[in-house]
């Protein structure tokens, strides 16, 4: 199979993030996948004429192009002209060109959270205009319209994230190349249910703070960083937890609130990233698919049968208390 990666407006990190990828690392992606790379702007060594040349011969159908990979936010400003971003050396806008690739591709895939629906780059005023490929953050509809599908038939694959997971990256282009990927194995935003279908509040180190309520007043306390400093991974789609990053982190083992960088408009909350926005002391945002009344009946039991090594350690930068010792059985 024959890939082709664009970046747009976008700051590399997806890119750089998929170099990270350990099992398989890119190489052995490619190569066990069958795919051929044809260029990418940070990996390939081609460069002017010989790329204008393949944009153009692909355009034109002489080369057939079954993956098209786009990183970063397409700029349709100013007044829908696209000329914020020209590719360079071709005088025309960028969105012309995806635009072009979308059409004579068995399959597009949005690489991040901004190639999927806007991201960081559309956030504030949005002078620039930048959407993602088939969505305007939660919006169906971006550079390309809501009812788009790849020759392939399916829509636009966002494999959202800021940056994404590197194995949401490499399990997407498998299951393309194997042609294992279809439309049921979407969510409602295009993301793939392998990833999407979990939370990351999921086999978070810090859910026995959580189910007492045991919260971190600051950064770097370890308990559960949902009532006070903004963790929304009760909310928010992806396997971080469970898949890890570089093979044994993520942000909320690392001690940072989970900010929903898998989901639209994540970028303009409303609020501090660290802060949890409440109403007469309750959090705002509860977790996904549970009644308000039933998390604040269970919230204040908890609450008040916290044990003290949880409800210590939770306010603390290390374990202050151990697990009580146990008399063996005789
Ligand atoms: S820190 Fe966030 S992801 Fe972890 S247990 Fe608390 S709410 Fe869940
Ligand atoms: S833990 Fe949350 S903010 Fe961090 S990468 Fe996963 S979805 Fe994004």
């Amino acid at each position: 199979m024959n890939l082709l990666w664009l970046q747009s407006a976008g700051c590399g990190g997806c890119t750089m993030s998929l170099l990270c990828a350990e099992d398989p690392n890119v190489i052995d992606l490619l190569d066990g996948a069958g795919i051929r790379l044809l260029w990418h702007p940070a990996l390939s060594e081609a460069t002017g004429r010989e790329v204008t040349d393949l944009l153009a011969a692909i355009a034109g159908g002489t080369i057939p192009l079954d993956i098209l990979c786009v990183e970063g936010s397409l700029l349709r400003g100013p007044n829908g002209t696209g000329r914020y971003h020209i590719l360079s050396g071709t005088g025309r806008p960028m969105i012309d060109w995806v635009r072009d690739m979308a059409h004579v591709a068995r399959h597009v895939v949005a690489v991040g959270t901004c190639a999927a629906f806007g991201g960081v780059t559309s956030a504030g005023e949005n002078p620039a205009d930048a959407v993602g490929l088939q969505f305007d953050g939660s919006h169906a509809g971006g550079l390309l319209p809501p009812e788009f599908r790849a020759a392939g038939g399916l829509p636009v694959v966002n494999i959202a994230g800021c940056p994404t997971h590197p194995g949401w990256v490499t399990e997407t282009l498998m299951l393309l190349a194997d042609g294992k990927l279809t439309e049921a194995d979407l969510d409602g935003y295009a993301r793939p249910r392998f990833f999407a279908d979990h939370l990351v509040h999921h086999a978070c180190p810090k859910n026995e703070f959580y189910e007492y309520k045991a919260s971190a007043r600051h950064l770097s306390e370890i308990g559960c960083m949902m009532e006070n400093l903004g963790c929304v991974g009760t909310q928010a789609v992806g396997d971080c937890n469970i898949r890890t990053w570089n093979g044994e982190g993520s942000c909320t083992r690392a001690g940072y609130p989970c900010i929903n960088c898998t989901a639209p408009e994540f970028e303009e909350p409303h609020h501090a990233f660290t802060e949890t926005p409440k109403f007469a002391g309750i959090p705002v945002g509860l977790p996904s698919d549970m009644p308000k009344a039933w998390f604040m009946a269970l919230a204040s039991l908890s609450k008040a049968a916290t044990p003290e090594r949880i409800g210590t350690n939770a306010v603390a930068d290390r374990i202050r208390v151990p697990p009580s010792l146990k008399t063996p059985r005789r």
